[in-house]
Formats: C-alpha cells, sequence, structure tokens
C-alpha cells in the first residue's frame, strides 16, 4: 500500500481501522509497514480523501 502524503490530513482514520497494527504516525506523516499488511483495503475504505491506494 502506498500514502499519497500530498493528500493525507493525518486524521488517523486508517489508523483505527487496520486490523494489523501495519500503519502508524510519524511525526506529521502516516507510514504503512507492508510486512504487516496483508492487502484487506479496509485503511483504502475508510480513508476520506483517497490517499491510500494499491501498489
Ligand atoms: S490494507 Fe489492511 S492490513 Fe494493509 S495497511 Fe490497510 S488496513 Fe492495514
Ligand atoms: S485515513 Fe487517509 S487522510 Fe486519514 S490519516 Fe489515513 S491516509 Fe491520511
Amino acid at each position: 500500500m502506498i500514502i499519497d502524503m500530498d493528500e493525507c490530513g493525518v486524521c488517523e482514520d486508517c489508523i483505527d481501522v487496520c486490523p494489523n497494527e501495519a500503519i502508524k504516525k510519524k511525526a506529521y506523516s502516516i507510514v504503512i509497514n507492508n510486512d504487516l499488511c496483508e492487502d484487506c483495503e479496509e485503511c483504502v475504505e475508510v480513508c476520506p480523501v483517497g490517499a491510500i491506494y494499491k501498489e
């Protein structure tokens, strides 16, 4: 998964929804650990600005 930080407003909704704790907040940005991600795409569904997409 990739996050477009130009679009992301750091609302943290994706962090709350990820079942694998693959998404973390780091300073003022959001980071996905793709080793933990299992491509459920729940973060894609929940993001209000469409900032997360599949590679
Ligand atoms: S696709 Fe699923 S597992 Fe991967 S970062 Fe998004 S919510 Fe987490
Ligand atoms: S849900 Fe979207 S806007 Fe909110 S922190 Fe995640 S990527 Fe950024």
